[in-house]
């Protein structure tokens, strides 16, 4: 089978981000192809685990990826204190001949922003809301790759890797039937404190489960990488708990027109009118701003937001929240039908290398310095629930439609729902089982039929 036609089946997505439907992102040809192995987000160890664990499948997949794509340039992006994943990688290399090359980067955040990691090997900056392949680059990260290496054997993508981290005894790597409920990993695994919130993803753009009832119903889907557990009165469940009406008081009340939120932004420093402090010091007057032209020419940077939340997580004096403007404004300015301009040649600005946000920093600014223990899992926990929850849109795009039925006995690999038209991609499950349950938005398989 061609290498997309099998990704395609497979239904690979991109396993760090918002799930992108692989086979798409592959129709092209390029001259760069970046694995993206620098682990964006603080407390994650999936990827570190994954280059540790797999480096010769690594290295040898994304030759393959890079033939298919033309890409004379195959370079795997790793954080220069990785010291064990370089070793790993680099004997793959050597072991297979390989041309594929390393790249290491400074230990910054968004390190593993796609944007920011294009601006740093190539030294091209990608247009605003624009794609890597607009400057030569395809970028995957080292989970899809392995999920591409996995299509090529015929293999879906129906289990994930991802890692526990934060307030627990140790540090605990799984690899579990996508649709595990998160609840079940974290029964595996000594939590400290009695109240808990988890974060699915890292501390800065991960998305918060802060209460009971949503960390019960929470399942693993093909973009989870990592799970973040921290005590529920933690500065951080406090703060995305704010409501919007506060932190637009906040804003006009507190913000003292630093710019640090605006000099600090990567999509600033890669050339992008991004310009926070602009949003701040007047997103309280919004509503009054009736005049399409005039909410452009003071809101419109917002639509260049990537929303890695730097500038409120790291770079505000105040603790203010630029971020969660910026989204509001974006909201805003599709609610009103006004098309922000895009710059398509930006340059970086000259502060680009100087203004990197060191991750250690922002880990002690996160409060989160006393779960970065610097000790990597080398064994992994696997294990098969006894019910899964596969929700039928775990990627962008249209969400996959149900080809099984209550009732349909299913097999651990078997399509389950099929890509819709377009933007979408397959989904399969991960155990042998009946299928109990099957809505609009979720296929539920017991591996007893319970509930049947
Ligand atoms: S979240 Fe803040 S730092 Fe990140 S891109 Fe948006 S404005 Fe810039
Ligand atoms: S960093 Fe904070 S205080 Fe400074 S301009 Fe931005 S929002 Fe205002």
């Amino acid at each position: 089978m061609e290498l997309l036609e099998a990704v395609e089946a497979c239904g690979v997505v991109g396993a760090g981000g918002a799930g992108f439907p692989t086979h798409i992102k592959l129709k092209a040809q390029s001259e760069y192809f970046l694995v993206n192995a620098a682990e964006c987000e603080p407390l994650i160890e999936t990827d570190k685990y994954l280059c540790r664990s797999q480096a010769q499948r690594l290295v040898d997949t994304v030759g393959k990826i890079a033939a298919h794509l033309n890409a004379d340039k195959p370079v795997i992006v790793l954080k220069d204190h990785y010291h064990e994943e370089i070793k790993a990688v680099e004997e793959a290399i050597k072991e297979l001949n390989s041309n594929v090359t390393i790249f290491k980067i400074r230990t910054f955040y968004p390190a593993g922003d796609e944007q920011s990691l294009v601006e740093q090997v190539t030294r091209r900056s990608v247009p605003e809301r624009g794609l890597p392949l607009d400057v030569g680059c395809v970028v995957s990260n080292v989970g899809t790759v392995l999920s591409v290496a996995d299509a090529l054997e015929g293999k879906p993508v129906d289990w994930k890797y991802l890692s526990v981290t934060g307030d627990v005894n140790e540090i605990k790597m799984f690899h579990v039937p996508v649709g595990t409920p998160v609840l079940k990993i974290l029964e595996k695994v000594n939590i400290r404190p009695k109240d808990y919130s988890v974060i699915m993803g890292g501390p800065m753009m991960g998305k918060m489960l802060s209460d009971k009832k949503a960390i019960e119903e929470a399942v693993v889907t093909k973009t989870t990488g990592n799970l973040l557990v921290i005590p529920s009165d933690h500065y951080l469940v406090r703060r995305s708990n704010l409501p919007l009406r506060t932190m637009i008081r906040q804003a006009a009340s507190v913000c003292i027109q630093c710019r640090m939120c605006t000099d600090l932004c990567p999509r600033y420093l890669i050339g992008h009118d991004v310009f926070p402090n602009k949003v701040m010091r007047n997103v309280w007057r919004e509503e009054n701003i009736t005049d399409n032209d005039s909410y452009l020419e003071i809101f419109g940077s917002a639509a260049n937001c990537c929303s890695c939340g730097a500038c409120e997580m790291f770079s505000c004096p105040m603790g203010l929240s630029p971020r969660r403007m910026n989204e509001y404004i974006k909201g805003k300015l599709r609610q009103r039908g006004i098309d922000v301009p895009k710059n398509t040649s930006p340059q970086a600005r000259s502060g680009v290398d100087i203004h990197k946000i060191p991750t250690e920093r922002l880990i002690a600014r996160l409060g989160l310095s006393e779960y970065d223990t610097h000790k990597s899992p080398n064994d992994l926990i696997e294990f098969e629930p006894e019910e899964c929850i596969i929700p039928l849109s775990q990627h962008i795009g249209k969400p996959a439609s149900a080809v099984v039925s209550k009732g349909d006995s299913v097999n651990k690999g078997d399509l389950v729902a099929k890509a819709a038209e377009g933007l979408s991609a397959n989904i399969h499950c991960g155990i042998d089982g009946l299928v109990t349950d099957v809505t609009d938005t979720k296929i539920v398989i017991s591996k007893r039929g319970d509930n049947l």
